[in-house]
Formats: C-alpha cells, structure tokens, sequence
C-alpha cells in the first residue's frame, strides 16, 4: 500500500485563495482540511485568509490577486 504523504513524486493543488499552483509535498503555507478536503497553500497569508472564511474562498466569493 502506498502512502501518499510520503510520495517522492512532486504534485501541485490549487491554492483556493489565490490561485497559484502549490507543491503539495512542500506547501509553502501549509494545509488545512474543511469538511473532508485538504487545500494546500502558497503561504501563511493565504491560509489564514481561508481558515477565516473557508466557504467564501471555496465557492470562488472570495478570491486575492497575487
Ligand atoms: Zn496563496
């Protein structure tokens, strides 16, 4: 069985407040799950910004140009 956390292979999510592409071995801001999912974000900003208002970022309300 593999584990994902542990894959050496480099995968990039989505960063749900602003868009950028996050590597999700090494997310520069952290995760954070709501309701079951993982997000994973490009910094410290982002993810507190989402853990404010999760709902607002993952319908696309809300959003942060970079
Ligand atoms: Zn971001």
């Amino acid at each position: 069985m593999k584990i994902p956390f542990l894959s050496s292979k480099s995968e990039t999510a989505t960063d749900p407040v602003c868009n950028m592409s996050v590597d999700t071995g090494n997310p520069s801001g952290g995760v954070a799950t709501h309701e079951g999912e993982v997000y994973y974000f490009c910094g410290p900003g982002c993810r507190v910004a989402f853990e404010k208002d999760p709902v607002a970022y993952i319908s696309g309300e809300k959003s942060v140009e970079m």
